[in-house]
């Protein structure tokens, strides 16, 4: 029984058909484990008071969240690489807040969409990451690293809605308030546009979890030359989507779009943006591009991306400008799987 692949529910289903146990037990076997991170779980109270059950019991559980083999660090960003048992790795980044941490999470080794501005899109596909594997990386956040997790995004390494269920039951244990207990609100999935992903998340009852899009171009020329994606599923498909999709009451969708000096960062970039995000709900991040290998752009001056960000402000877009960081260990925005 892999534990880090099941909601409290499932747990109680599990223990009850193999052991003819119930809630108190899982419940005990979930606070030790998701909470605490506790591996000897027997020895708390409710186990030690039971001890053929717990010696059964201690041979079907598996906790295995991947072995945490290198970490780089750039003042308080951590990207931290995890072995898994087959020997694939891959990358998460812990990000300060101003009162918390946030965790970038990985869905995939390597990712299949192929963004020319992103490092995990040259390196190709090679697998999705299971459910543990996902869960896996908030445990040893949490409990390897000792990060004070609350935030989740799933930003790291591989397109979320292309290894749907495991992501979305990877969030309802993050979610799980017996557990890990993330807020759906404290959680993000991003994508580079996947109607059919956005069309199956709209008909889950998962009321507050954030959708993220990586935008990066208003125009289907620029953007199915960035994103690959865009030529199956151009802008308007995807605006047809989000049109579609229920939002909760003042919720709003994220937008990320990357400035890259020369290719959408002009004037009329930023007015063609403002007109595309116009009828929908939108915070806008304006996030300067950052050194990949094989692409030879930059991002815009300080100046020319106020400028964009003015002019989008003007047309009545709330727009974040964020600072890049974690660039000296390649754990920027579209760095991850680059060597530091
Ligand atoms: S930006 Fe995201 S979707 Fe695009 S290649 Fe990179 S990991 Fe995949």
């Amino acid at each position: 029984m892999q534990i880090l692949d099941l909601t409290l529910d499932q747990l109680t289903g599990r223990l009850n058909q193999t052991f003819g146990k119930g809630r108190f037990h899982a419940t005990a076997l979930y606070r030790e484990i998701f909470k605490s991170g506790n591996p000897n779980f027997f020895e708390s109270k409710e186990f030690t008071s039971s001890p053929a059950f717990t010696r059964q019991l201690k041979h079907k559980i598996n906790l295995t969240p991947g072995q945490v083999v290198e970490t780089f660090k750039e003042n308080n960003l951590t990207k931290f690489i995890t072995k898994l048992s087959d020997g694939e790795k891959i990358e998460s980044v812990i990000i300060p807040m101003t009162n918390h941490q946030t965790l970038c999470v990985s869905s995939q080794v390597g990712c299949k969409m192929g963004c020319r501005f992103c490092e995990t899109g040259r390196m190709g596909f090679k697998r999705n990451l299971k459910i543990f594997e996902i869960t896996g990386q908030l445990f040893n956040a949490r409990f390897t690293l000792k990060e004070k997790i609350k935030n989740i995004v799933f930003m790291g390494m591989g397109e979320p809605f292309d290894n749907f269920d495991p992501v979305i039951q990877a969030i309802r244990i993050m979610n799980e308030q017996k557990g890990f207990d993330i807020a759906l609100r404290h959680i993000t999935v991003s994508t580079s546009g996947l109607i059919n992903g956005i069309e199956k998340l709209a008909g889950m009852d998962m009321p507050g979890l954030r959708l993220a899009i990586s935008i990066n171009a208003a125009d289907d020329k620029t953007r199915s030359w960035l994103m690959p994606v865009n030529k199956t599923i151009p802008l308007i498909s995807l605006k047809k989507a989000l049109q579609s999709f229920p939002l909760t009451k003042r919720g709003c969708f994220l937008f990320e779009y990357i400035l890259i000096k020369g290719l959408n960062d002009s004037q009329k970039d930023a007015i063609r943006l403002a007109d595309y995000i116009k009828p929908l709900p939108v915070r806008l991040n304006l996030i300067p591009c950052n050194p990949v290998n094989g692409f030879n752009y930059e991002s815009p001056c300080d100046a020319d991306m106020h400028k964009f960000a003015q002019t989008l402000t003007n047309k009545g877009i709330f727009v974040i400008k964020r600072w890049t960081r974690g660039q000296s260990v390649a754990a920027g925005c579209g760095q991850l799987g680059q060597k530091c």
